[in-house]
């Protein structure tokens, strides 16, 4: 069973940082990159600099050197070159941010059942410790985005968001498609294939790092950051949690949304999205427990 850790404040982000030995992580002179997703420009509920502003610089204090990092996105928008993603970064006020070139990837070895490597975006890929700052909310393909998605998906290179997203073996447009060449944008895969990639890739994103995961649970937005708009909240702000678990974190926070909704509310908004496939496979490759022992703050 991992421990989660658990504020209904979200001020106490630091404390539940330290308590959940993240803090631990941090090397003096190391540089932390902060894996993060700066929010599509149009959307308002992303994490805002000022909610992770307090854990920049406890980790600032402990000696280590915090950025933040995303990598490029498939789909063409702001956020599809390093140029304009970094644009879009410090206009929502993050700083500092290193976003790895288009062409700096890392294919990482996983022989897991759908991938033998892995890519990586460069700036993830070398570093040793990795902070993931996620921010819950749903998510039309894996039903909710936690840290599985942001570390999977979000942490992937142009190249292996596609092949997260695509599924050619049983496409119709396999013999003429040319977007194995092009990297345009695919959504061809399954919610349940598209998942258990999401998975594989998270554990990539991870092997052989220290890692750290904090999840606040405001904002929370049926759909993802990355639609140039966001609509109401589905639940009240929860608060914020902590954990060296990326798989309990995302169950923890999937039950107290779901606990303050009264309903599973993912499902009935996603109906065609089982959100119980990422955290089942997550845990059957190791990547964590589904159990938790929830510590209040
Ligand atoms: S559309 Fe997508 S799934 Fe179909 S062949 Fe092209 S890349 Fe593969």
């Amino acid at each position: 069973m991992s421990t989660v850790h658990f504020s209904k404040d979200v001020a106490k982000v630091t404390d539940l940082f330290s308590a959940a030995g993240l803090d631990k992580l941090i090397k003096p002179g190391e540089e932390i990159p902060l894996k993060i997703h700066f929010g599509e420009p149009g959307n308002t509920a992303y994490l805002k600099p000022a909610r992770v502003r307090p854990i920049v610089e406890l980790i600032a204090k402990l000696g280590g050197k915090p950025f933040f990092t995303d990598c490029n996105t498939l789909y063409n928008g702001l956020r599809h070159l390093t140029k304009t993603h970094l644009e879009v970064a410090r206009e929502h006020g993050f700083s500092p941010v290193i976003i790895p070139a288009e062409e700096d990837q890392t294919a990482i070895p996983v022989s897991l059942k759908h991938f033998k490597t892995v890519h990586i975006g460069g700036t993830i890929a070398r570093a040793k410790t990795l902070i993931a700052l996620t921010h819950f909310k749903g998510h039309e393909v894996s039903g909710f985005g936690g840290v599985l998605k942001n570390l999977g998906m979000g942490c992937g290179s142009r190249l292996g968001k596609l092949r997260m997203h695509q599924d050619c073996k049983n496409c119709p447009e396999v013999k003429t498609c040319r977007k194995n060449q092009t990297l345009e944008a695919c959504w061809i895969g399954s919610p349940e294939l598209v998942q258990e990639k999401i998975v594989e890739y998270a554990y990539g994103a991870v092997k052989d790092k220290k890692a750290g995961y904090v999840t606040f649970i405001t904002d929370v937005s049926p759909a993802c950051d990355c639609y140039p708009k966001n609509d109401p909240p589905i639940v009240p702000d929860i608060g914020v949690l902590a954990s060296l678990d990326p798989v309990a974190i995302d169950q923890a926070a999937v039950d107290l949304v779901n606990k303050a909704a009264g309903r599973d509310i993912f499902r009935e908004i996603y109906p065609e999205a089982d959100w119980d496939i990422q955290l089942n496979y997550a845990e059957e490759i190791g990547l964590g427990s589904r159990k938790y022992e929830l510590v209040l703050k």
